[in-house]
């Protein structure tokens, strides 16, 4: 049987969004194999991609030719066209890929991507102006939210922290957040412990419910 964690990984669409994904993936040294339908940018990415391919990814049978049943995951980037996306899934979910990522563009679009039989859907644009509400309207420095109200952040130290031992100050206690790691000036984050001492300047990893990480990031 695969792997899904196993093999290389097909990306259909280099648009924007398909194009940084696929060049992370080369970076995190996975195999790569791009499909796009349009034949610019085939030629625009060839020299910066390992394989790049010129094909209509919404042909099963194409997509067979390619080798692609026997890779692992694919992502379907294909934004604009709702319907060249569901059909490149529908492709995908055919030849049985076991990993299939497909990014939508509006909610409707996710749930039509989730019961055609994607594994994963992504929705960048709502992800990211979520994300960067929250990161406008607090003084976290960056942030995830979990679901379940859980979140972690990166927020500069405020002054109630500083000077002596994690251990004495009890931020959990105090504030409902745990200090996971920790950045003092001039150095690297490392895991925060109850012998942690912070000095004015340190950045911080923390998490906790998402209204008490966000006090938190007010206290200055
Ligand atoms: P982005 O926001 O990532 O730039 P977009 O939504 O603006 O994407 P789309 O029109 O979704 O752009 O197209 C992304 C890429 O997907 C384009 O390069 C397009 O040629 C490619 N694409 C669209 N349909 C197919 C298809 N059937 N087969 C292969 N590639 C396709
Ligand atoms: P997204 O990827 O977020 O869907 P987009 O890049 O596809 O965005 P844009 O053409 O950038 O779409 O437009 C985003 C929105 O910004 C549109 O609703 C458009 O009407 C609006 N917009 C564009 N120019 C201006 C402007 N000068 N003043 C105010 N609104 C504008």
């Amino acid at each position: 049987d695969r792997s899904p964690d196993e093999g290389g990984i097909v990306v259909i669409g280099l648009g924007r969004f398909g194009c940084r994904l696929a060049g992370s993936l080369a970076a995190l040294d996975h195999e790569v194999l791009a499909i796009d339908r349009n034949a610019e940018q085939v030629q625009k990415w060839s020299a910066q991609l390992d394989r790049v391919v010129q094909a209509d990814a919404t042909e099963e049978g194409v997509l067979r030719q390619l080798g692609v049943a026997d890779l692992g995951r694919a992502v379907v980037a294909i934004g604009a066209s709702v319907e060249a996306s569901v059909l490149t899934v529908l492709a995908l979910v055919e030849l049985g890929l076991p990993q299939i990522w497909a990014r939508a563009t509006s909610e409707k679009h996710a749930k039509i991507l989730g019961s055609v039989g994607a594994h994963h859907v992504i929705f960048p644009e709502a992800e990211t102006g979520e994300r960067v509400a929250h990161l406008i309207v607090s003084r976290m420095l960056d942030f995830i939210e979990f679901g379940d109200n859980f979140a972690i952040a990166k927020v500069r130290v405020p002054q109630v922290l500083l000077g002596r031992p994690l251990r004495e100050l009890a931020p959990a206690e105090h504030y409902g957040v745990r200090v996971v790691g920790a950045k003092l000036p001039g150095e690297r984050f490392r895991y925060a412990s109850d012998d942690t001492v912070l000095a004015p300047g340190s950045m911080l990893i923390v998490e906790g419910s998402i209204d008490q990480v966000q006090s938190f990031a007010a206290l200055t």
